[in-house]
């Protein structure tokens, strides 16, 4: 009862009602979790490392179930995607995202950028450029200030990716690739996409000061982004070792839980405000 590990819902459901049984409840849930407004973004702040200003922030998905609780993310985006409720749910995430963006800056806030995540999913349907373009138009953000996250795998994965990453920055949207260096081996896209940022994959963070081939990796991609004129930043910092380290080999950028944690858009904006 453990072959289809990836959705993670097997640690979900301990009971006698099979896995089958189990998965197909947490699709009928999750089906209907925007409407019964179960979901949620938190907001992980991204900071300058040498003046702690704030420089962006990326939304992350948060499901609370009324009786499941809290589902974390990597228990019920797989499912979204094996399900192809990811395209409501991701364009959710997106309106939410930049109207919150509208909403702080009306509270005295500006926040310079807001990172969304994107899965493979939503690169399949065709519509992503002119949906982007309807939120960023309904909300009134400027595109400047939307960055979009994917990974390694949209891009080498999705036959026309390739073109619609083109087009989103013809409207202004930045992009970024996320975990970088944990996919595919081949940076040939690199030169061939608009790409502004790197962000390096907290794996090749969390042993920095004691895996020398972490630090070797982290220092590469680092070089990597400078030679190429691209922004560098770092996930998953979370000590003032890794943010020094970083400092020193020329990243100026980071994310984690020594900056903060994700927040609420309340929190963010007591945090920040001033
Ligand atoms: P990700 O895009 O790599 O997001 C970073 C994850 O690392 C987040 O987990 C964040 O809470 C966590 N994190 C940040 N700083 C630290 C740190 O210092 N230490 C540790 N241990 N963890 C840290 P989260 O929120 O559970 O999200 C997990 C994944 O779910 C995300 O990984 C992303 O792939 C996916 N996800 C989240 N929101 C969305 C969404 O709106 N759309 C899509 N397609 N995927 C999403
Ligand atoms: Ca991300
Ligand atoms: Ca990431
Ligand atoms: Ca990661």
């Amino acid at each position: 009862a453990k072959a289809r590990g990836r959705n993670g819902y097997r640690f979900y459901a301990p009971s006698m009602t099979g896995e089958g049984v189990e998965r197909l409840r947490l699709e009928t849930f999750l089906r209907r979790s925007i409407e019964k407004e179960e979901v949620f973004l938190n907001y992980q702040p991204q900071v300058e490392i040498d003046t702690g200003k704030l420089i962006g922030v990326e939304a992350l998905l948060r499901w609370n179930h009324p009786e499941l609780g809290l589902v974390p993310p990597f228990r019920f985006i797989p499912l979204a995607e094996d399900t192809g409720f990811i395209n409501q749910l991701g364009k959710w995430v997106l309106y939410e995202a930049c109207r919150q963006m509208v909403r702080w800056q009306e509270a005295g806030l500006h926040v310079p950028k807001i990172a969304v995540n994107l899965s493979v999913k939503q690169f399949e349907r065709g519509s992503i450029v002119s949906m982007v373009a309807d939120i960023l138009r309904e909300t009134g953000l400027e595109p400047q200030r939307l960055q979009l996250e994917v990974t390694e795998s949209v891009i080498m994965n999705t036959g026309d990716a390739m073109a619609f990453i083109n087009d989103l920055h013809k409207i202004g949207v930045g992009l970024a690739i996320d975990d970088f260096g944990t996919g595919y081996s081949s940076l040939a896209y690199l030169k061939q996409l608009p790409v502004q940022t790197l962000k390096i994959d907290r794996s090749f963070i969390k042993d920095i000061s004691t895996d020398v081939n972490d630090e070797a990796i982290a220092i590469a991609i680092i070089q990597l982004g400078k030679s190429m004129n691209l922004s560098v930043i770092a996930e998953g910092v979370e000590t003032d070792e890794q943010a020094a380290f970083l400092l020193r080999h020329g990243c100026n950028q980071a994310q984690g839980y020594y900056y903060s944690r994700p927040v609420s858009p309340e929190d963010l904006l007591q945090r920040w405000k001033s």
